[in-house]
């Protein structure tokens, strides 16, 4: 995936990455307004995955509670004590789901926005069951169809919507996408709207550090944003 490159340097101090996440509130509720909406209607979510506590915890204090996370493993190893302190936050699980590693990820989040196929659905609400825990779920939609993308493809979007909401008692909060990076991401928007529209979905997570104030004018409810808040994460191994 390309990444976002603002023109931010990679070892920003904590005091920059408050003043990142400031900015970027301004330009969420600027988008709002533009598009005739209320900045409170838009969650921010600040996508830590790569960044350590330390880079994490003046957000906290500045107020923010809403991050996203990647990967299961690296959400254990970076939250548990982090929720200790901030028993409000919420976290959002926006990578990839494996079967294998859904009870932990019941037990560490508190949505799971990648929710892409019917086994998923099952042991999630299975596990969510087991232990008690009620998290908000979101249907991950492979909007462009990539091959390599997680996702359900748009159509077979409404039946895996049906199967959630009838076989297993869960109720998707949204729908989210990652449009593919060479693409204007307009339309991949439009066409997670319309099926969030035509199935009753209320929530849009769309639109991330380079494309969040044209999600937010085409309806999104969450915006996944980690460069422009936290700047560049080291490239992946
Ligand atoms: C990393 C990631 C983001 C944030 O991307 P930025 O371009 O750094 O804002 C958003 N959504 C998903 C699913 C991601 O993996």
């Amino acid at each position: 995936m390309a990444e976002f490159s603002p023109a931010v340097s990679p070892s920003l101090d904590h005091a920059d990455v408050v003043a990142q996440w400031r900015q970027v509130r301004a330009e969420l509720a600027e988008a709002a307004q533009a598009a005739g909406r209320r900045a409170e209607e838009v969650a921010l979510v600040a996508v830590s995955k790569t960044h350590p506590a330390e880079r994490i915890r003046p957000l906290l204090e500045a107020g923010h509670r809403l991050f996203g996370e990647n990967r299961v493993q690296e959400a254990a190893e970076k939250w548990p004590a982090l929720r200790a302190v901030w028993p409000d936050l919420r976290l959002h699980l926006i990578g990839p789901l494996q079967s294998n590693k859904v009870r932990e990820a019941v037990a560490l989040f508190d949505a799971i926005e990648t929710v892409d196929r019917e086994k998923l659905a099952r042991a999630l609400a299975e596990e969510m069951a087991r232990q008690g825990r009620r998290l908000e779920i979101f249907i991950q939609v492979n909007t462009g169809a990539e091959p390599q993308k997680a996702g359900v493809a748009p159509a077979g979007a409404d039946a895996l919507i049906a199967l959630c909401r009838q076989r297993y008692g869960l109720d998707p909060a949204g729908l989210m996408c990652i449009p593919p990076a060479a693409e204007d991401p307009a339309a991949h928007f439009a066409l997670l709207a319309a099926i969030a529209a035509r199935n009753g979905i209320a929530g849009l997570s769309m639109g991330m550090s380079g494309d969040y104030p044209q999600a937010i004018r085409q309806g999104a409810t969450h915006v996944r944003v980690g460069t422009a808040i936290f700047g560049r994460r080291p490239p992946p191994l």
